[in-house]
C-alpha cells in the first residue's frame, strides 16, 4: 500500500541519517580512545554499516532492531569494561529507549528495557559485592568529548524523530479536518435533491421531527402539502427525460417563489413536491391559497426545447397532529388527499379527511383479494350483445369481467380494474379474459352464429412486457377463432404519449387481422390523429353522451358530429349505453350503425348469452 511504502521509505531514510551521524560520533570518539574501548567502538561502527545497508535496502525493521541492539550492547560493553553502572555510556540508554518506542514498538522496547535494567542491576550488584571490578577514571578532556558526542548523537536522532512525529500529527490533524469537511459536504448533499437543488425527503423528515417537537409545546400545527403534476409522464415519454428534467427544474423554481422563507419545499421523488409549513390557528386559509397558487403555477405553460408544454397539478393537504403524529403518517394522508383531488378531476386540491383513509384501507384489502381471485376462480366473463341497428341483427358481444365475492355480491370492474392495473395483476387477469372470450366466441361461431365477433377491453399495462401480439396469436391458435373476429378496445388516454413500443405491438396485431376499437370516445382528447395512427376500426361513443340523447337536446350535436367524423374516416360507430327506444331512434336518425345497452340486454354469463342468442335468432324482427 502506498501509505506503508511511504512510511517505510521515511523510516529507512531516518535510519540512514541516524547511522551516519552515529558512525561519525563513534569515529570522533575513537580518535581519543584506546585499548579495548577502541575495539568496541570499531565493532559498533561495523554494526552501524550493516544498519545503513539494511536501511538502504528499504528494510527499516531490521535496521532499527540491529541499530538499537548493537548500540545498546556496545554501550553496555563499554560500561562493563569501564565504570560499570556509573559509566557515562549509560547516558545514552534513555535515548535508546525513546528511539525504540518511536521506531520499533513493544517487541523491541520491552526486551531492550529489560536488558538495560538487568545489566545495570547485575553490574551494580556484582561491582558492590566485588565480583566485578569497575575502573573509575580521573576526569579527562576526552570524557568531555564522550559526553558531548553522546549528547549530540542522541540529541540529533531524537530531534529528527520527534520532528517526524510532529509532522505526522499535523498531517493527521489536516486529514481529520478534511474528513470532517467531506462529512459535512456529504451531509449537505444527502439533504439535497440533485436535480432541482431543493431539499429532499430525508431533510424534510428531519425538519418535520424537529419542528413537530417545537410545535407540540405551543398550540400550532404543521401543514404538509403534497403536490403532484398531473400529466408529466407523456412529457417524459414523448420529449425525452432531458425535457422532463428541465420541466421539473422550472417547476421547482416557480414553486420556490411561492413559499415563505421559513417554509421547506422538497422534491419527494419523480414529479412529486412537498411543502412543510407551520400553521397557526386560523391560518388554514393561507395553506389553501398556497396549494391553489402552486396549481396555478403548474398550469402556466412551460417552454422547453422549442416546445410549448402544458401540464397541470393536483395537491393534497394534511395537518400534524390532527391527521397524524409521525412524518410518514402525515405524508401518507396528504398523498391520499392528493389522490382524491386527482379522482375529483385533477387540477385542484383537497384537504385530508378520515373517509379517505377508510377508502384506501378498503382498496388495500381489495388488492390483497385480487391476488387470490384468479386462482380461486372468483372471476367470470359476461357478454353484452352488440347490435347492427341498421340490419337489426346481433353482430357481436363485449366481454366484461365480473368479480363475485363469497357473499354473492359483485365488485364493479370500475373499482378493481384500476387497482389491478396499479399492481400489475391486470396482465394475468387480462390474459385470462382474452382467452375465455376467444374460446366463447369460437363456440358461438360453431353453434351457427357465423360472423359473431367479441370485443375485449385491454389495459395499457398489458402492452408493457412487449409480447402482447405473441400472446394473442397463441390464444387465437388455441381457441380456433379467426383473428378478424377479435376486437380489442382501447381508450384514447392509453394512446396519448405512448411510445413506439405500443405502436409496434399494435401494428403487429393489426397485421394479424385483429381490429381495434376506441372506447369511451368523447371523454378524452378526441384526437383524430390518434385514430389514424392506431388503425382503429370502430369508435365507441361514451354512454354519458348516448344516455342524454333521449332526454336532452344537448348531446345530440356532439353525437352527430362524432358519427359524421367517423363516417368520413371510414370508421364504424358503436353507441354504448342505449337504455330505451327513444335513444335508439335518435341514433338511427343520426346514422349510427351499431349499439349496445340495457335496452337489449345487460352483460350475461356465457350460458345465458348463448341462450339469449338462440332466442333472438328465432325472433329477429323484434330486435330494433
Ligand atoms: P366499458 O368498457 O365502457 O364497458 C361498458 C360498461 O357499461 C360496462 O360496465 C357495462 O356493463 C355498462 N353498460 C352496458 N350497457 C349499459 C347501459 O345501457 N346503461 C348503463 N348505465 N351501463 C351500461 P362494467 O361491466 O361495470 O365495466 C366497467 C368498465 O370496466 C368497462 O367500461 C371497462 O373499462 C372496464 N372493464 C370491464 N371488463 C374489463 C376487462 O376485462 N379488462 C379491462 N381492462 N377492463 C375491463
Ligand atoms: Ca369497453
Ligand atoms: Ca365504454
Amino acid at each position: 500500500m502506498p501509505a506503508d511504502f511511504h512510511n517505510d521509505a521515511l523510516r529507512s531514510r531516518r535510519m540512514l541519517q541516524i547511522s551516519a551521524v552515529s558512525s561519525a560520533g563513534l569515529f570522533l570518539i575513537s580518535l581519543v580512545a584506546d585499548g579495548r574501548i577502541l575495539l568496541y567502538l570499531w565493532g559498533g561502527m561495523l554494526m552501524l554499516a550493516a544498519v545503513a545497508w539494511f536501511a538502504w535496502r528499504q528494510r527499516p525493521g531490521i535496521a532499527v532492531n540491529l541499530f538499537l541492539w548493537s548500540i545498546t550492547l556496545m554501550l553496555s560493553a563499554l560500561a562493563w569494561i569501564s565504570e560499570g553502572v556509573r559509566d557515562m555510556s549509560l547516558l545514552a540508554y534513555p535515548a535508546m529507549l525513546v528511539f525504540s518506542a518511536i521506531l520499533g514498538g513493544r517487541r523491541l522496547f520491552f526486551p531492550l528495557l529489560l536488558f538495560m535494567l538487568l545489566f545495570a542491576t547485575v553490574t551494580g550488584i556484582l561491582t558492590l559485592t566485588g565480583l566485578h571490578q569497575a575502573y573509575y577514571y580521573e576526569l579527562a578532556y576526552r570524557h568531555i568529548i564522550f559526553v558531548d558526542v553522546i549528547l549530540l548523537m542522541t540529541g540529533f536522532s531524537g530531534y529528527i524523530l520527534i520532528r517526524d512525529q510532529r509532522r505526522l500529527m499535523a498531517s493527521l490533524r489536516e486529514e481529520n479536518r478534511r474528513v470532517k469537511e467531506n462529512e459535512n459536504l456529504i451531509g449537505a448533499l444527502a439533504n439535497v435533491d440533485q436535480l432541482t437543488g431543493l431539499a429532499n425527503r430525508r431533510y424534510l423528515e428531519t425538519e418535520f421531527q424537529r419542528r413537530y417537537r417545537h410545535c407540540r409545546d405551543g398550540d400550532c400545527q404543521l401543514a404538509v402539502l403534497f403536490f403532484d403534476l398531473d400529466n408529466f409522464k407523456p412529457v417524459n415519454d414523448s420529449l425525452g427525460h432531458a425535457a422532463g428534467d428541465t420541466l421539473l427544474r422550472q417547476m421547482a423554481e416557480r414553486m420556490n417563489k411561492l413559499i415563505a422563507p421559513d417554509d421547506i419545499l422538497c422534491r419527494f421523488g419523480g414529479d412529486e413536491f412537498l411543502v412543510l409549513t407551520g400553521c397557526a390557528p386560523g391560518e388554514e386559509k393561507r395553506i389553501h391559497q398556497l396549494a391553489q397558487s402552486m396549481i396555478d403555477a403548474a398550469t402556466r405553460p412551460f417552454f422547453i426545447m422549442d416546445t410549448l408544454i402544458e401540464v397541470s397539478g393536483s395537491a393534497g393537504v394534511a395537518y400534524a397532529p390532527r391527521h397524524g403524529e409521525s412524518f410518514s403518517e402525515v405524508c401518507k394522508h396528504a398523498d391520499l388527499a392528493m389522490y382524491q383531488a386527482k379522482a375529483d378531476g385533477r387540477h385542484t386540491y383537497r384537504v385530508y379527511d378520515d373517509s379517505m383513509d377508510r377508502v384506501s384501507r378498503e382498496k388495500l384489502s381489495m388488492t390483497a383479494g385480487l391476488r387470490d381471485a384468479l386462482k380461486n376462480g372468483e372471476f367470470s366473463v359476461y357478454y353484452q350483445p352488440q347490435l347492427d341497428i341498421r340490419q337489426a341483427r346481433v353482430c357481436g358481444a363485449e366481454a366484461l369481467i365480473r368479480w363475485q365475492q363469497s357473499d354473492g355480491t359483485f365488485v364493479s370492474p370500475a373499482e378493481f380494474i384500476p387497482l389491478a392495473e396499479s399492481t400489475g395483476i391486470i396482465v394475468e387477469i387480462g390474459h385470462w379474459v382474452l382467452r375465455q372470450s376467444c374460446i366463447a366466441c369460437a363456440q358461438w361461431q360453431r353453434l351457427g352464429f357465423a360472423g359473431m365477433t367479441v370485443s375485449v377491453n385491454l389495459s395499457y399495462v398489458q402492452f408493457r412486457d412487449g409480447d402482447l401480439p405473441g400472446k394473442v396469436k397463441a390464444i387465437l391458435r388455441e381457441s380456433g377463432l379467426p383473428a378478424q373476429a377479435l376486437e380489442l378496445e382501447l381508450t384514447e388516454s392509453m394512446l396519448i404519449g405512448e411510445s413506439v413500443h405500443v405502436q409496434r405491438q399494435m401494428d403487429e396485431l393489426h397485421r394479424l387481422g385483429v381490429r381495434f376499437a376506441i372506447d369511451d370516445f368523447g371523454t378524452g382528447y378526441s384526437n383524430l390523429g390518434y385514430l389514424k395512427r392506431f388503425n382503429a376500426a370502430r369508435l365507441k361513443i361514451d354512454k354519458s353522451f348516448v344516455s342524454g340523447l333521449g332526454t336532452s337536446e344537448r348531446d345530440r350535436p356532439l353525437v352527430s358530429a362524432i358519427i359524421q367524423m367517423a363516417d368520413s374516416l371510414d370508421l364504424a360507430v358503436v353507441a354504448e349505453g342505449v337504455e330505451d327506444e327513444t335513444t335508439l331512434m335518435q341514433l338511427q336518425s343520426l346514422g349510427c350503425h351499431e349499439a349496445q345497452g340495457y335496452y337489449w340486454s345487460p352483460a350475461l354469463t356465457g350460458d345465458h348469452f348463448v341462450r339469449w342468442l338462440q332466442a333472438q335468432a328465432a325472433d329477429m324482427e323484434n330486435l330494433c
